[in-house]
């Protein structure tokens, strides 16, 4: 039920999104400490806009606590982050993080869930994004009788309704079953390629982290052991200095 302009001047797409448009940050010198606990340090992590960054370590080396950092959910105890070149505390709606549980609300429906991350719970663009992943006739559903793939694009389209400029990832894909990995690999790849904002996936299965990303970094020792470009021609023909780590989970 979209309305289709009868201006016959009016030519603008539906989505216009001037490339690039994600945000940029910058990680200086960045530290996170739990108590005497040093779980980050000295961190230098510069992330163009529209990048798609993969971060991956081993489990408890800090992934989730860098993301945590990216989006002001944790403080840094030393350096800074900045994001755009200013600095901002706390989640924005232009910053976005989704999780390895879907955290769904179970008292709302799939609808009035992705309409929490829209300003002014906008219906039309919550069924937008619910088409976008496929689940626009899932909508009047509770999110209780969803498989766990179809929760976690619920996730997606509730973090990408409001258009953010930063999509953070901890572990998205972490508990699906592999053919439903796949398919959210695709689906994320490709609003991503469509949407240009900025991404950061944690994972620690190398060989996804090199088929979606355009640069993988290795998180050992609290700080970034190896930081790897993978050449833009994907899925297959790419030159991916991680070789000998594909197919490894680490
Ligand atoms: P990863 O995501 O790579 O598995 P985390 O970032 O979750 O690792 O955790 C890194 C280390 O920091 C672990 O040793 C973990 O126990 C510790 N840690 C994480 N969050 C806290 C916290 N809130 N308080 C104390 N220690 C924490
Ligand atoms: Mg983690």
């Amino acid at each position: 039920s979209r309305k289709i302009s009868t201006e016959p001047e009016e030519k603008t797409p539906l989505v216009v999104h001037e490339a690039p448009r994600g945000l940029q940050v910058d990680v200086r010198n960045a530290g996170v400490r739990f108590g005497d606990l040093a779980v980050l340090r000295d961190l230098e992590l510069a992330i163009p806009s529209g990048q798609f960054l993969a971060v991956v370590g081993r489990s408890g080396c800090g992934k989730s606590t860098l993301l945590r950092l990216l989006a002001g959910l944790e403080a840094a105890s030393q350096g800074s982050v900045t994001f755009g070149g200013k600095t901002t505390s706390g989640l924005s709606s232009d910053v976005r993080v989704m999780f390895q549980d879907a955290r769904l609300l179970p008292w709302k429906s799939v609808l009035d869930n992705v309409r929490i991350g829209v300003p002014g719970g906008d219906r039309g663009k919550a069924l937008d994004a619910l088409e976008l992943v496929g689940l626009a006739d899932r909508a009047k559903e509770w999110p209780s009788v969803l498989s766990g793939g179809q929760k976690q694009r619920v996730s997606l389209a509730r973090a990408l309704v409001g258009d953010p400029s930063l999509l953070l990832l901890d572990e998205p894909l972490g508990a699906l079953d592999a053919l439903t990995r796949i398919e959210m690999q695709q689906l994320i790849e490709r609003l991503w390629r469509e949407r240009r904002f900025t991404a950061v996936l944690v994972t620690h299965d190398v060989s996804e982290a090199v088929a979606l990303a355009d640069r993988v970094v290795l998180v050992e020792n609290g700080t970034i052991a190896q930081d790897v470009p993978i050449a833009l021609a994907r899925p297959r023909e790419k030159d991916s200095g991680f070789t000998h780590y594909e197919n490894t989970i680490l």
